[in-house]
């Protein structure tokens, strides 16, 4: 069946009692058992709810994945993930990440020693010289955010192999409709399922999808037993919103295609990050392991004083945190996304003063451009 098809019947089916279209919602916290020893598959919602279940099947059925997990946030989706290493683990994360990432793994997760460094993942000579002995896992992104540093899956899956060691990638930028890492040999997949999958800007919520039993009986055990579950109501948002993923999807990179190439011709903008530029350093790569470009574009302006002029004159575009909705939204990462990265760090990235992420939405390009022309004069 062709991915398409596959979304928009998750679900579908899943009542043979009332042949209900949409997916019912099980909002229970308990299911009574038929009699001792006896279960009907579903004992308590912290450990299984056949709304989620849609939710999780589906979602791993689209990354070609062994089992699912949803989670009330990204955030919390990496925090299940990263339960899986145990005090003295290192694990090599992108140096260009999402603010929150880095901070869980520096204000929390070393707490408990699970080491981390940062690393250029556009670079494998870099990843390999960054591997300890006591290296467990890499974390990437790919496109990174917000900088949209591209880097090679397959031959960071295959360093994985070669040294026993997990790759991890936070796939919140493309959704399986453009890429699946565990195509190419990652084990684990995250995804901010705020972002694209769920699509609206109204939920938030986290997915882990992985490859193999055994790391799908750790994850169901971790979700069980630290108790980050999303509720049977928010799960049927999750679905409702993942139907029409393809054609948003689409969209916005149909959008985001013509938007990037309209900022690059203006005069106040020194660079634009987005890998469906002919220019962008990672494209060629990027063609490799997926079959679009996502609907985020960050870019440089020439003067930091354009930067609050922007944020303050855009009308149609929502100057507000988040991405992956039908709204179109602008960010200033230094202050928000990515406030929590040490200022040294992110001026030596690029995540300067003079940056801005934009999620395009679905709305029409041209109403895009005209509030970005305004709004830039
Ligand atoms: N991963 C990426 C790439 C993100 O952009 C975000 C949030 O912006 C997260 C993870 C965290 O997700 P959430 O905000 O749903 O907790």
């Amino acid at each position: 069946m062709h991915l398409e098809s596959k979304i928009v019947h998750i679900g579908v089916n899943t009542d043979p009692q009332t042949g209900s279209i949409s997916t019912p919602i099980y909002n229970t916290a308990s299911f009574a058992h038929p009699a001792l020893g006896q279960s009907t598959g579903y004992d308590y919602t912290r450990s299984k709810n056949p709304t989620r279940q849609v939710a999780e099947d589906g979602l791993a059925s689209l990354e070609n994945g062994t089992a699912g997990f949803v989670f009330p946030s990204g955030m919390a989706a990496i925090a299940a993930v990263l339960l899986l290493y145990k005090p003295g683990d290192h694990i090599l994360l992108t140096d260009d990440c999402y603010g929150g990432t880095y901070r869980i793994f520096q204000n929390i997760f070393a707490k408990f020693s699970i080491d981390f460094s940062t690393v250029d993942t556009t670079s494998l000579s870099a990843i390999e010289s960054s591997i300890t002995p006591s290296t467990k896992a890499i974390f990437i992104e790919t496109p990174t955010n917000p900088l949209m540093k591209i880097a090679d899956i397959a031959a960071i899956a295959k360093l994985c192999r070669c040294n026993n060691m997990q790759l991890i990638v936070d796939n919140t930028f493309l959704t399986p409709y453009f890429q699946r890492p565990l195509d190419l040999g990652a084990d684990i997949v995250i995804h901010s399922g705020t972002k694209y999958l769920a699509g609206h800007n109204d939920l938030l919520c986290g997915v882990v999808i992985v490859h193999g039993e055994q790391l799908s009986e750790k994850v169901k055990f971790i979700q069980n037993a630290a108790g980050s579950i999303l509720s049977p109501f928010d799960s049927w948002l999750l679905i409702r919103g993942l139907k029409t993923l393809a054609l948003r999807m689409q969209r916005h990179n149909d959008n985001a295609k013509k938007i990037a190439a309209w900022l690059q011709n203006q005069k106040h903008i020194t660079q634009v990050y987005y890998p469906g530029l002919p220019t962008h350093p990672g494209k060629t790569i990027h063609d490799k392991q997926a079959s679009g470009y996502g609907g985020i574009i960050s870019f440089a302006v020439d003067n930091a004083a354009l930067v609050p002029q922007i944020l303050n004159k855009v009308t149609f575009i929502q100057f507000a945190e988040s991405l992956g909705g039908v709204e179109s939204l602008i960010t200033f990462p230094a202050r928000q996304t990515h406030m929590d990265i040490p200022e040294a760090v992110r001026e030596k990235l690029g995540i300067t003063d003079k940056l801005l992420r934009l999620s395009v939405g679905i709305e029409s390009s041209e109403d895009i451009i005209a509030d970005l022309k305004q709004a830039l004069q």
